[in-house]
């Protein structure tokens, strides 16, 4: 296990900031895990966090407590059948090299999930989606350690998701620790094509394959959203709003062109990026922390912003669009005060 006192967390989280971990742990092995937990290191520090690579996190400063990072990278087949394959997976594998192996051996149900950064254990704990598909559509279960080192199964219907939510981040936060995830994938994929662009782009290249989706949802993303290793940021700031239909009819009098989709009955989602690029925010910086100004929803590290400037950027941006549609925007990203 590597075990590091006063560790810099720069490499660990995609918006760049240079903040410090008291102790900061990488365990290879489940007993290695379990031994740490049970070696009492956490009660001493008071507090402990879980990251995988950090490019959800926004850290307000040094970090009094216990980072925990996971190297488990196994992968095994766990059941099959002429339709399916499972796969078992270890919570420290990079997400997108596990779509990349599901693409090349012909596995579908991922290839829209293409390029989000990130390792495996936390796309259980996001519910992670991109491109009409969110990740909860293909576990099976996920499995995790409690602090007291016992493991638990968590079948994807105890997982309590949402759209960008889970029992791992709410209820459940900070007390249990993904070490695997089971995926169940399609020997013959199904292409889910009706999002964006996506449809048109894929088939300019002929008839669909899992290949030709993950590069146009890479090559999409690509000319959408800034490389973090550029310019530091977290993806998406703020989940997009659900409003009720009236709220919405209200709007739309003053807005005629506020875009909306279905959220269930009376409800609609509004697009967050719309409201703070029409709310006059794309590209404005407060300090060191800016709007992207290609892409509202993504605040971005000018270089060396602070955890607290980003923050305080996201506040008045939030009073704004309350101020402007009475709406409130929430934060997607995970403040670690
Ligand atoms: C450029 C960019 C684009 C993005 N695009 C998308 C997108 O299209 N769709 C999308 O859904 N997200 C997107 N994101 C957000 C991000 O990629 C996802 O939220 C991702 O799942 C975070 O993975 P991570 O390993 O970096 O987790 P971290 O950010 O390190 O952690 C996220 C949460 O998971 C918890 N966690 C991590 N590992 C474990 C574990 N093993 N056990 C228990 N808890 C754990 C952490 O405590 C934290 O609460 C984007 C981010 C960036 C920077």
């Amino acid at each position: 296990m590597k075990r590091y006192d006063n560790y810099s967390l720069s490499a660990h989280n995609t918006f760049g900031m240079d903040v410090r971990a008291a102790l900061f742990v990488e365990y290879e092995t489940e007993d290695e895990l379990r031994r740490f937990l049970q070696s009492g290191d956490l009660a001493r520090h008071g507090r402990h966090l879980h990251i995988g690579s950090g490019s959800n996190l926004l850290f307000a400063g040094d970090y009094d407590g216990v980072v925990m990072h996971s190297a488990l990278r196994d992968l095994e087949v766990v059941a099959e059948d002429d339709s399916h394959i499972e796969v078992r997976v270890g919570a420290g594998y990079v997400w997108d090299d596990f779509v990349a192996y599901c693409v090349a051996h012909g596995w579908g149900g991922v290839e829209n999930l293409s390029a989000i950064p990130g390792e495996v254990g936390a796309s259980a704990v996001q519910n992670i989606g991109a491109y009409g598909v969110e990740v909860r559509d293909v576990i099976v279960r996920v499995e995790a350690m409690a602090l007291d080192g016992t493991m638990h199964v968590f079948a994807n219907a105890e997982c309590g998701y949402g759209y960008r939510d889970s029992v791992f981040k709410r209820g459940l936060r900070g007390q249990y620790i993904i070490t695997h995830v089971v995926y169940r994938l399609d020997k013959t994929p199904t292409f889910r094509l009706d999002y964006g662009d996506l449809r048109a782009r894929v088939e300019a290249g002929g008839t669909p394959t899992l290949e030709a989706v993950r590069g146009a949802v890479a090559a999409i993303r690509d000319s959408k959203l800034p490389d973090p290793k550029v310019l530091g940021n977290a993806g998406s700031f703020f989940t997009n709003p659900i409003v009720t239909r009236s709220h919405y009819e209200r709007l739309k009098e003053t807005y005629p062109d506020m875009p909306s989709y279905p959220a269930g009955e009376d409800l609609v989602k509004v697009p967050a990026g719309w409201l703070i690029d029409h709310a006059g925010w794309k590209g404005k910086a407060l300090g060191r922390a800016a709007v992207h100004d290609r892409q509202a929803l993504v605040l971005v590290n000018l270089g060396g912003a602070t955890g607290k400037e980003v923050m305080a950027l996201a506040e008045r941006i939030g009073e704004d669009i309350y101020n402007n549609y009475g709406i409130r925007i929430t934060p997607e990203v995970n403040f670690i005060l």
